[in-house]
């Protein structure tokens, strides 16, 4: 049983390098420092990391539209350089920005995405893709006459006409509107029912918390956590401390490594900490060194972004 186990894996990344070369004789730069990373079949699993952590540079090497400088990518026993058509496609690809041939209509794009993974005629389901993803109406419209929405959604279609087993977004809900990002959250959700392994990346932490069972943390190109979501709340054990200080105003306050500073404003401090590493008493004698004058205080849970600011300090 636990052999099966191990070998369901949905995504796996082993020693994956890359290192951007510049043409203009700057130093290079390297996105991703030996990554390794499990992500299990039919599982929901978030990638999570601040700007230029990676991210994209991960997803457009699973995409093929970057070339890696070194290291192994596979999704259960098919491997990227070896099976190379098989690779592409069991994957698909939901990129960050939208780009449409504006002469193509939905249908249009959707049947020609389809041609080009070699899915046969008989066998397109584009008319209920459209459909599941409420396009139905402008299947055959202008490509310029869709919203930006639409345009997402579209694109989403696009990753899903060959039924890949995998499916990658990256940001996929990145400045769409609530009513949008709960449809497509529901989307996702119901395509990952289905069986199909999703992975995406997101700036929103109440994305991640609300969709992916396992969370990735990625930071300056390597992993900084890798849990189940559940204990990555619990893993650090964080909590977070609401004090009331009388003091006029307090600009800037020094705080132990393993805490960060979530708000100070309106004469209150409010500090997430790691109570593993820190002591409250010494949290507190280190804001009274530095001449805070404390009212009141009160603790409260931490959320995954306490976690990640936590996990992502760089001091
Ligand atoms: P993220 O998606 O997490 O914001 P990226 O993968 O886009 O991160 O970027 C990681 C690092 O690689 C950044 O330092 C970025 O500037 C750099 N980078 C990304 N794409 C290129 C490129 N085509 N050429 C050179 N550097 C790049
Ligand atoms: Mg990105």
């Amino acid at each position: 049983m636990m052999r099966t186990e191990l070998t369901e894996l949905g995504l796996e990344v082993q020693n994956l390098q890359k290192v951007y070369k510049s043409n203009d004789g700057s130093e290079p730069i390297v996105a991703l420092k030996n990554l390794n990373l499990q992500v299990k079949k039919g599982s929901f699993f978030g990638l999570l990391g601040p700007n230029g952590a990676g991210k994209s540079t991960l997803i457009n090497i699973l995409a093929g539209l970057v070339i890696k400088t070194s290291g192994i990518v596979k999704i259960g026993s098919i491997n990227q350089d070896i099976n190379v058509r098989e690779f592409k496609r069991s994957i698909g690809v939901v990129p960050q920005e939208t780009n449409f041939d504006p002469f193509l209509t939905p249908y249009e794009s959707l049947d020609i995405q389809a041609g080009l993974y070699g899915v046969r005629k008989s066998e397109r389901k584009i008319t209920q893709i459209l459909k599941n993803l409420g396009l139905e109406s402008k299947a055959n419209a202008y490509m310029r006459s869709l919203s930006g929405g639409m345009r997402r959604r579209l694109l989403i279609g696009k990753a899903l006409v060959h039924s890949p087993e995998v499916v990658i977004l990256d940001e996929p809900t990145a400045g769409v509107d609530i009513e949008l990002r709960e449809m497509l959250w529901n989307y996702l959700k119901n395509l990952n029912a289905k069986g199909t392994t999703i992975i995406l990346t997101t700036h929103y932490l109440e994305e991640a918390e609300a969709l992916c069972e396992r969370i990735a943390i990625l930071n300056e190109g390597g992993l900084i956590a890798c849990n189940d979501t559940i204990d990555l709340l619990d893993k650090v054990n964080l909590k977070v401390i609401n004090i009331r200080y009388s003091n006029s105003h307090i600009k800037k306050v020094n705080l132990p490594k393993k805490a960060s500073l979530k708000e100070n404003k309106n004469k209150k401090l409010s500090i997430s900490y790691d109570r593993n590493e820190i002591k409250t008493d010494q949290l507190l004698d280190c804001l009274r060194s530095q001449g805070v004058e404390i009212l009141d205080l009160s603790t409260e849970e931490a959320d995954l972004a306490d976690v990640f600011r936590l996990l992502t300090k760089s001091n």
